[in-house]
């Protein structure tokens, strides 16, 4: 069986200027065995389902880097008394205890919804793994991981307690065994929360190289101008060969350094090939939370990384929890502000949520052309930057060919 999208309008991202890439249409679409067969003007088969794609702007799949599923849906309950992210952190601590796997399975698997229905086909979620939580968490991701895997691949990423190194870690770390041995696709940890940061993203990069996983750490997540674990997870990562994907998530600190800094920093990420997933929404929440003259925006340096050719993915961090209360789980609404806030080009800016992210997981590009993944989302746009912009609920979602939203007879 195949699907043909008739008279669709290709979008053209120019991620490499300013001037916008256009769009080719209208034209058609065969999807078959997960790929694009063919693109032209192509008369039905009997084999084929028809979708009328006419006034639909196809774009490559969005997918999200950063999310936490475990935490998702929350913001009613739990209440962040100080708006920053001590004041989250405190106020998720004392409520955790209370899980259960069928509690944080029932909201991931609503955050998932959400997500596939704003057309995201692939997951990156961090879950809490330690005191106070155990492995609850992970085992709840994995019954979701398994349960949405027709509409949705989801990666989960085990965030460690704080702390991590030395003899204050040990409670923490007592658990990683068992969740390594449970199957966690990707370690994570926070070292700007350790005092000892550096020995803390060393222990991570070590734990993750014996264990041949990817890596994916909270990076630099504050405003302070001494904070360049970016840098040291770069170094560590040349000095130990690691031979897995590495991404630093946030590198907020990175944003108020010097520009040699920055452009140091940024040029060992590159070499290192440490992807950096950029968080607005959350960001913008947290940081500078109470500073009255002039507060920092919470974004990474963008900029910076682009120049020196790191891969810089976008995603939507937090959904109505204590890390941030508002948020709908559309990678529309990252784009809009990175356009906004982060000063990128529309291109750029569904770029970044869709096949940078693709990147970051490793997964194939979606190119729009023959024999691409037919990871796609179709939505009422005639452009990138108005589907940005106008972010219409009127969008077709297909996954490896298949199409998960609007949800069909024998869809999931
Ligand atoms: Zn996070």
């Amino acid at each position: 069986m195949s699907t043909l999208l008739q008279g669709a309008n290709l979008a053209q991202l120019n991620t490499s200027g300013l001037e916008p890439g256009g769009t080719i249409g209208p034209v058609d679409l065969r999807l078959e065995g997960g790929r694009i067969t063919a693109v032209g003007s192509l008369p039905p088969s009997a084999q084929d389902t028809v979708v009328d794609a006419t006034g639909y702007l196809v774009l490559p799949a969005p997918a999200e880097p950063h999310a936490h599923l475990d935490k998702a849906l929350t913001a009613d309950l739990v209440v962040n008394k100080t708006g920053d992210l001590m004041g989250a952190i405190q106020a998720w601590i004392a409520h955790r205890e209370t899980l259960t796997v069928t509690d944080i399975r029932d909201r991931a698997t609503r955050a998932i919804m959400i997500g596939v229905s704003n057309g995201v086909t692939a997951f990156r979620s961090h879950v809490d793994l330690g005191k106070g939580i155990g492995l609850t968490g992970l085992e709840a991701l994995q019954q979701v991981q398994a349960a949405v895997a027709d509409v949705a691949k989801l990666e989960i990423v085990g965030l460690i307690g704080s702390p991590i190194a030395g003899p204050a870690g040990a409670d923490n770390r007592a658990f990683i065994g068992d969740a390594i041995a449970a199957g966690l696709d990707i370690v994570g940890g926070v070292p700007h929360l350790d005092e000892d940061s550096d020995g803390c993203t060393r222990f991570l990069v070590e734990l993750a190289g014996t264990h041949g996983l990817r890596l994916d750490l909270h990076t630099d997540e504050n405003l302070r101008p001494n904070s360049l674990d970016l840098e040291t997870l770069s170094d560590l990562v040349i000095e130990t060969g690691f031979e897995q994907s590495a991404t630093a998530s946030h590198c907020v600190a990175l944003g108020i350094q010097s520009e040699a800094t920055q452009q140091r920093v940024a040029e060992k990420a590159a070499a290192a090939g440490v992807s950096v997933v950029t968080l607005p929404q959350t960001n913008l929440f947290l940081q500078s939370r109470g500073v009255p003259v002039a507060p920092a925006r919470g974004l990474t340096a963008l900029a910076a990384l682009h120049a020196a050719g790191v891969n810089v993915a976008g995603g939507a961090d937090n959904l109505q929890d204590p890390f941030c209360t508002v948020g709908r789980g559309d990678p529309m609404e990252t784009a809009s502000l990175l356009v906004m806030a982060g000063h990128l080009t529309p291109d750029v800016a569904y770029d970044a949520v869709s096949n940078r992210t693709r990147q970051v997981m490793g997964l194939e590009a979606v190119t729009l052309e023959a024999d691409s993944p037919a990871d796609l989302l179709l939505i009422k746009a005639s452009t990138v930057r108005e589907a940005i912009a106008l972010a219409s609920a009127d969008r077709i979602v297909f996954k490896a060919g298949r199409q998960v939203w609007p949800q069909t007879n024998g869809s999931a």
